[in-house]
């Protein structure tokens, strides 16, 4: 095979959803497995759509999944540069070529002429098609004559330069993951290809130009792109180029959970899951959820999109990114579209957070208590991890599960003082303070034995009792063995809470 270039070619037209990063994945996935370079362009020749920020979010998206770049706009490399409006001057050559050649033509038509005609198609009962059908009779250069073409050129006249689509011709194209696709040309348009009003090529011309140029061998991008393959393969044909044009795949759309239609934004809004990578904050002021705010790992959300449109062709989920640079090949991408579970991206996220070294969490759960100005010893926070570790399932559990061992709780869970602080309770907990006061040798074993000796001597509700001690100390029911639980928070801490909520609950 001939050296492999494939390139992620986003248009800056707001956040990148998450199905453009499984594009980026799987070409990532492929360069890496061919030994081949990844390369990341810029596709912002329509400024109608353009977006700020977009560009800047693209890259940091692809930073954050450590999909790392070999040439783009980030990086430079030898076709620089990759943004496609910093290199304008190269297209006006390549769409005046196909003018000479035949392949394409001059269209004056200003809109006010094409609503015109569009208005007389409808009321004629046809649906209106800028193609062969029509082009003769438009203000194209096919009816004007040369003459006239100039000399509207010469005033300043708008003009486009359209593909002349054949008439009746049969498409063949070949793609990688749907086989064989055979499209007549005669349902198709001729499409814009170049504009003077911005000196500005159409995606269609510029891709195409700058894929040829890059020396791309593999084109692998989203189904909705499926459509203009025609188009494409007869701009390669039209240039003299098809010897070189590179092989296509087009991967199946990511669908909504409920299966019926493409994912969208509105779908995460809703259910409550979020489409982008990272957090997006356009200049209208609102703000969608991002996977790394949201406090997903990297590897587990690049992980459950690897496996959205391919498999390695078992069972197998959990894999590094190494793995699936070795497992990945595009004809085990399927035709289908791929269902997009939210609930398998938190399983995702678990498996991968479990997986981590205690010292990986703790340092996750460090950098989540600083977010609410705790500093804790190094030792105290690897304690703690060792006992939440099993019940978190994004990163902020962390802290959710975790605050508690580092900051005395000020409100208690109305349930559960409800439940328990009745009867004698108050008054138990009062005299297991002092005896706890006497314990110097403050260990979970040590203080396990004291506890429930205590509570049996006495006779009294094992139950009751514990749960009150430990309302006391975590504010609510659940956590930790209680004895662990007061070991790393150690005894002057432990005895404060338990007078604090005598305080706190005999004054409401
Ligand atoms: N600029 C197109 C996009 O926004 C690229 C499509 C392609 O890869 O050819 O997705």
């Amino acid at each position: 095979m001939k050296n492999v270039r494939v390139r992620f070619a986003p248009s800056p037209t707001g956040a990148l959803h998450i199905g453009g990063v499984r594009t980026a994945l799987y070409n990532y996935l492929f360069a890496r497995q061919m030994g081949g370079k990844f390369i990341l362009r810029i596709e912002d020749t329509d400024s109608q759509r353009f977006v700020p920020g977009a560009e800047d979010y693209i890259i940091k998206s692809l930073e954050w999944c450590g999909i790392t770049i070999d040439e783009g706009v980030s990086v430079g490399g030898p076709h620089a540069p990759y943004r496609q409006s910093e290199r304008r001057e190269i297209y006006l050559k390549y769409a005046l070529q196909l003018v000479t050649d035949g392949w394409a033509y001059y269209a004056f038509d200003t809109p006010e002429e094409l609503d015109a005609i569009r208005k007389e198609q409808e009321t004629a009962g046809k649906t209106f098609s800028y193609n062969y059908t029509i082009r003769q009779n438009l203000s194209t250069s096919l009816k004007l004559s040369p003459e006239e073409v100039q000399t509207r050129i010469d005033r300043g006249d708008q003009w486009v330069i359209r593909f002349k689509m054949p008439e009746n011709t049969i498409i063949k194209m070949n793609d990688l993951v749907r086989g064989e696709v055979n499209v007549n040309s005669s349902t198709l348009d001729d499409k814009v290809l170049y504009k003077s009003a911005d000196a500005l090529p159409t995606y269609h011309l510029a891709n195409i130009v700058d894929d040829k140029l890059m020396e791309i061998s593999h084109v692998i991008r989203g189904e909705e792109w499926l459509p203009s393959l025609p188009l494409h393969f007869m701009l390669y044909k039209a240039f003299g180029w098809s010897e070189v044009q590179p092989q296509f795949a087009h991967l199946p759309l990511l669908l909504k959970p409920e299966g019926n239609g493409k994912l969208s934004k509105r779908d995460g809004d809703k259910l409550g899951f979020p489409v982008f990578p990272l957090e997006w904050t356009p200049q209208d002021g609102t703000t969608s959820r991002g996977y790394k705010e949201d406090g997903y790992l990297p590897q587990a959300f690049l992980n459950m999109l690897a496996l959205l449109g391919w498999n390695p062709g078992d069972d197998k989920e959990i894999m590094s990114i190494d793995e699936m640079i070795s497992l990945f090949s595009i004809d085990k991408v399927s035709k289908a579209g791929a269902r997009f579970s939210p609930q398998k991206a938190l399983w995702f996220n678990e498996q991968y957070l479990r997986a981590l070294p205690n010292e990986e969490l703790a340092q996750l759960l460090d950098s989540q208590l600083k977010t609410i100005q705790i500093t804790a010893p190094k030792e105290k926070v690897a304690a703690v991890v060792e006992l939440v570790r099993a019940r978190a399932v994004l990163i902020p559990d962390l802290l959710t599960l975790a605050k508690f061992y580092f900051v005395a709780p000020t409100q208690y869970d109305e349930k559960v003082v409800q439940k328990f602080w009745k009867n004698e309770n108050p008054t138990h907990l009062k005299n297991i303070t002092l005896m706890l006061t006497q314990i110097d040798d403050f260990t979970a074993l040590v203080l396990d034995k004291a506890l429930h000796d205590w509570i049996q001597e006495r006779e009294l509700p094992m139950g009751q009792v514990m749960n009150t001690l430990r309302l006391s100390i975590v504010g609510a029911s659940g956590g930790a063995s209680l004895p662990e639980i007061l070991e790393i928070i150690g005894k002057e801490d432990a005895l404060q809470r338990m007078n604090n909520i005598q305080t706190v609950l005999k004054t409401i």
